[in-house]
């Protein structure tokens, strides 16, 4: 098997967001810090082709797909209060998709992991609508690509921005296929993800959320993973891994309130390759707004799937795994245990 790659285009700079807090200048942080680390440079960077309007529309409606090119080709506005769209966003958005998609046939052919570095992100995007800075679900649509052109029949989502990922979780509410696991803080935006929404029909018990209050450290992220991911998706068997990156639960982002270092997504990336028997992880880039954070946090991630050392030196973080996390744990334990064993 060949090693890793990176799924990255120069145009992903051109969905312009002027001085939005989701701007080019993320994917020109990350791409800064991989060219400076001696080892991440070294990952192939394969280009990502456009998606397809039926890649899209596997995920989203025809006439919400064409609302989305008029407004860019009429020169761009507002698709809802937080999500800008340029004279380019349609195209890039498009690219994002591709971006996901490239991912899953680059692992499906013969490289080992992947990371679609894109913009923009993708998971509160729903079906018909715009939300959070996401125009279209790139996760979402790379995973029905997945299971559409690859056969695939088990695929796992796990989702660890800071932010509930209303648009996946919506997305596969009713589908056995897709299992979706989601830390998240709560009550925060979308305002989604609680204990209760376990999925629907023949999708009961294949959506799982973790709402968590501000102020989780790595040893409790770790504890979560440990606890709740590793038994549920060591029964589920996933023939494929998507891991919904959004680096916004760093201790240095401006949005979440979480205390994550950047070596604690080193260590969950790991969690995920062991739980993924099949091996083939893809992380696809969400959030994450602190321009240092995000660079070191995502060459963090890169060092897992890549196979290369990682350190980063953090400011002094509180350890230890508090009372609050273990008492959602054990609520996520107790609604949970109807569907697998715990
Ligand atoms: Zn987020």
């Amino acid at each position: 098997m060949a090693a890793g790659a990176i799924i990255y285009d120069p145009a992903y700079r051109n969905h312009d967001t002027g001085n939005h807090v989701e701007s080019s200048s993320r994917l020109d942080a990350v791409m800064q810090g991989i060219a400076e680390n001696e080892y991440a440079r070294r990952v192939a960077i394969l280009k990502p082709y456009r998606a397809t309007i039926d890649q899209v529309k596997a995920n989203h409606d025809a006439r919400y797909i064409a609302g989305v090119r008029r407004l860019a080709d009429a020169g761009g506005g507002w698709l809802d209060a937080d999500t800008y769209c340029s004279s380019q966003s349609y195209a890039v958005a498009m690219l994002a998709v591709g971006g996901a998609i490239c991912a899953v046939d680059a692992v499906m052919a013969d490289v080992s992991n992947a990371f679609a570095l894109v913009r923009p992100p993708g998971h509160h995007a729903v079906r018909n609508k715009a939300m959070g800075f996401c125009i279209f679900n790139n996760v979402a649509c790379a995973a029905k690509y997945a299971m559409a052109s690859h056969d695939l029949e088990r695929i796992l989502i796990v989702d660890w921005d800071v932010h509930h990922g209303n648009g996946t979780e919506a997305a596969f509410y009713e589908d056995q296929r897709v299992l979706y696991f989601s830390t998240h803080q709560r009550p925060f935006y979308p305002g989604t993800g609680d204990y209760e929404d376990v999925g629907a029909g023949d999708g009961k018990g294949f959506n799982i959320n973790v709402p968590l209050s501000p102020g989780v450290n790595d040893d409790g992220y770790n504890y979560i993973y440990e606890t709740l991911l590793a038994p549920i998706a060591a029964q589920f068997e996933p023939e494929l891994t998507f891991i919904s990156a959004g680096q916004d639960i760093h201790y240095a982002d401006p949005i979440g309130g979480m205390c994550a270092t950047a070596n604690c997504f080193r260590e969950l990336t790991e969690r995920i390759k062991t739980v993924s028997p099949e091996g083939q992880v893809i992380a696809v880039l969400e959030g994450g707004y602190d321009l240092e954070a995000l660079a070191n946090s995502t060459i963090a991630i890169c060092g897992s799937l890549f196979g290369f050392a990682t350190s980063f030196v953090e400011e002094d973080v509180e350890l230890g795994i508090s009372q609050d996390v273990r008492a959602r744990v054990e609520k996520v334990k107790e609604i949970q245990a109807r569907y697998w064993d715990l």
